[in-house]
C-alpha cells in the first residue's frame, strides 16, 4: 500500500488560489489517519495555511503531524511539531537571481503585448518574489477566478512568454502552472527537488508515493514528478481528486 499521498494544489485540491472545499477538507482529514499527506505547490507558506490547513475540520495534533507542507515547489518544507508549524529547510533564490528573472519576464510579456498592468486591482502585482521562485501571474493575485480561467485556457499565451524568456535568460527554468502563472526557478529547483527532499525527510521510496496533479503534460509543473517515475494520477480539477480519494478510502 502507498504510504504517501502527494498533491499539487491549484486545480488539483482547489479552484486555483481559493480555499479547498468542505468535501476535500473532510477527505484530507480522513486520509491523515492512513497516509502522510504532502501538498506541494509553487505557493507561499501563508497560502498553504489559508487554502488547506485552516479549512481542515478540527484536525487532531496527531493528524497534523502527518501533514507535510512542501512550499514553493518543495524548496521550503514545514511540519507540525505539536504546537506550531516549523520550517525544516529553505533554499531561497539570491536577490540578483530574483531581479534578473523579474526583468526577463516583464520584458518578454511586454514585447508580446501580454503585460496586463492596466487590469490589475489596486495594490496587486504581476510578478511576485516567492523566495525560492519568482512567479508571474498575468492578471495579478487578486483577479477573479473566471477572468483567470478565460485568460489562457490553452496555455498558448504562456508558452509564448516562456519561449521568449528562454531566449532572454536561458539560465533559468520556466514552468506553466495554475491558470495564469509562470514559475521561474533555477534549474532543478522544480518539483523534482521537492519530491527528492520529501523522500529523504519522510524516509520513503518513490514507489511509496501516489501523486495527484493537473499539469502532468510535458512543460507542465507536475511533469517533473512523472519523469521521476513516481506513480501519478492526472486530474482535471478537485472533483476528480475527490472522486479518487473516496475510492482510496473506500478500499482501506
Ligand atoms: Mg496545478
Amino acid at each position: 500500500m502507498k504510504k504517501v499521498l502527494a498533491f499539487d494544489i491549484d486545480q488539483t485540491l482547489n479552484v486555483a488560489k481559493t480555499p479547498i472545499t468542505d468535501e476535500i477538507a473532510e477527505l484530507l482529514v480522513k486520509c491523515l489517519d492512513h497516509f502522510e499527506i504532502c501538498p506541494i505547490s509553487g505557493q507561499k507558506f501563508d497560502q498553504f495555511l489559508i487554502q488547506i490547513v485552516d479549512r481542515l475540520p478540527q484536525p487532531t495534533v496527531e493528524q497534523l503531524k502527518h501533514l507535510h507542507l512542501f512550499v514553493a515547489q518543495g524548496t521550503q518544507y514545514y511540519r507540525y511539531n505539536g504546537t506550531e508549524w516549523e520550517q525544516v529547510y529553505n533554499y531561497p533564490l539570491t536577490d540578483e537571481q530574483v531581479a534578473k528573472i523579474s526583468q526577463t519576464i516583464e520584458q518578454a510579456a511586454r514585447e508580446l503585448g501580454l503585460w496586463e498592468e492596466d487590469k490589475l486591482k489596486p495594490g496587486d502585482e504581476i510578478i511576485e518574489n516567492r523566495l525560492s521562485q519568482v512567479t508571474f501571474s498575468a492578471l495579478g493575485q487578486k483577479a477573479g477566478t473566471e477572468e483567470k480561467y478565460a485568460w489562457d485556457p490553452d496555455c498558448k499565451k504562456r508558452e509564448k512568454i516562456v519561449a521568449r524568456c528562454k531566449e532572454l535568460a536561458p539560465e533559468f527554468d520556466y514552468e506553466i502552472g495554475g491558470t495564469t502563472s509562470i514559475n521561474a526557478i533555477t534549474p532543478g529547483m522544480n518539483k523534482v527537488f521537492g519530491m527528492t527532499h520529501l523522500l529523504e525527510e519522510l524516509h520513503v521510496e518513490k514507489s511509496d508515493i501516489l501523486y495527484f496533479g493537473d499539469m502532468t503534460q510535458p512543460g507542465g509543473n507536475d511533469y517533473p514528478v512523472v519523469q521521476m517515475g513516481i506513480e501519478t494520477i492526472t486530474v482535471r480539477n478537485h472533483e476528480d481528486t475527490a472522486y479518487a480519494l473516496r475510492g482510496i478510502l473506500g478500499v482501506l
